[in-house]
């Protein structure tokens, strides 16, 4: 952003105006994380959460009408947004909002997320539903993962293995919700 090289290890700025993520540098990323919630540019913050207290049914995920097995939801100035990781990148999809709104009054995680720099993850696996609030240059990470590595139509072992590598370190990143009481 301000023409300094960015090392490996960087923070992300989000864009709002054109829904893009820039690399920054340490001093950018502390700007834009001081005027937090306001402005074009808002920095991205690190937290991962879960809430073990209130999971998600298999039958709350399925009211949403989401096609595939996995979506992140953004907030936006307009309202919430559903995106699934697809071999085309992050793909725009329709979401029930009136389920969603219904999930958000029992699930408060999910109207935790900061608008446009963060996200709410979801997947349903067989073992059940997994849900988190994560930064969202992680969505993109998990768009740009399922981007490179699917072939055909299953997707094929590779793009399965990186998948559940991504998921296990959103797994291991996440900390206990504490919702605001009241
Ligand atoms: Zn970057
Ligand atoms: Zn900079």
């Amino acid at each position: 952003m301000c023409g300094i090289p960015v090392g490996v290890d960087h923070g992300h700025v989000v864009d709002v105006d054109n829904r893009a993520l820039m690399c920054v540098c340490r001093a950018c990323f502390m700007l834009f994380t001081w005027e937090e919630g306001v402005g074009r540019y808002r920095a991205v913050p690190g937290r991962y959460l879960h809430d073990p207290r209130r999971p998600l049914a298999s039958a709350d995920w399925r009211r949403l009408g989401i096609p595939v097995g996995s979506a992140f939801f953004l907030r936006g100035e307009s309202g919430v947004t559903a995106f699934y990781p697809s071999p085309a990148g992050a793909t725009e999809c329709l979401l029930d909002l009136r389920a969603w709104a219904e999930l958000t009054e029992q699930h408060p995680l999910l109207k935790a997320a900061m608008p446009e720099v963060e996200a709410v993850l979801i997947r349903e696996t067989p073992g059940g539903v997994e849900c988190y609030l994560v930064p969202i240059d992680a969505c993109y990470r998990l768009a740009g993962t399922v981007r490179m590595y699917w072939k055909g139509f299953d997707g094929g072992q590779e793009a399965h293995e990186r998948i559940e590598e991504f998921f296990a370190d959103v797994r291991s990143r996440s900390r206990p919700f504490d919702p605001p009481e009241g």
